[in-house]
């Protein structure tokens, strides 16, 4: 463990600041997980475009768990070490797709965004002025994560607009 690089942190115990960062942890391998099961099940209108920004969001989330376990390290403790804890110590969970039509799938992972945001936002308040390295980090994710929701949202909007123009052209 890195003594100097520790003694900056001040006002909140190391252990918890691990702890926040292995539930954070559990959660982008579910999220990674999740986008990558979601890329290959997806189906419908403008697929190609939905697949390749829910691949390019897996590899974002797998770059998270890296950053995390990584810091975690750092700080003295050890990153999870079995996918059970994952499902123990996630903060969003874990959505199986049940339908694999593309809007159902982007509602899915927008939720799945929301969440990684609101996760994110409450571990930037936690180590404000406590511990900046961790700060840096997590305030990097979460402009990922916002990122992500909006690149999400705009596919859905996009597609439920022309599903409903096809209709209305249809009448
Ligand atoms: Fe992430
Ligand atoms: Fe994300
Ligand atoms: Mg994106």
């Amino acid at each position: 463990m890195a003594v100097r690089g520790n003694s900056i942190i001040k006002g909140i115990e190391i252990s918890e600041i691990v702890g926040l960062l292995n539930r954070a942890y559990a959660d982008e391998w579910l999220a990674y997980y999740q986008y990558f099961i979601e890329s290959k099940v997806t189906k419908g209108i403008m697929k190609d475009a939905v697949v390749s920004e829910l691949t390019l969001h897996a590899a974002d989330e797998l770059r998270h768990a890296n950053l995390l376990a990584d810091r975690i390290l750092q700080l003295g403790g050890t990153p999870l070490l079995h996918p059970q804890e994952w499902f123990k110590q996630t903060n969003c969970g874990y959505d199986e797709p049940k339908e694999f039509d593309v809007v159902a799938i982007l509602q899915d992972s927008i939720k799945g965004e929301q969440c990684a945001i609101s996760t994110y936002s409450s571990l930037v308040d936690i180590v404000k002025d406590k511990d900046i390295v961790t700060y840096n980090m997590v305030s990097q994710i979460l402009a990922d994560e916002v990122e992500h929701e909006e690149d999400l949202q705009a596919l859905h909007d996009d597609i439920s607009e022309f599903i409903f123009n096809i209709k209305k052209s249809l009448q």
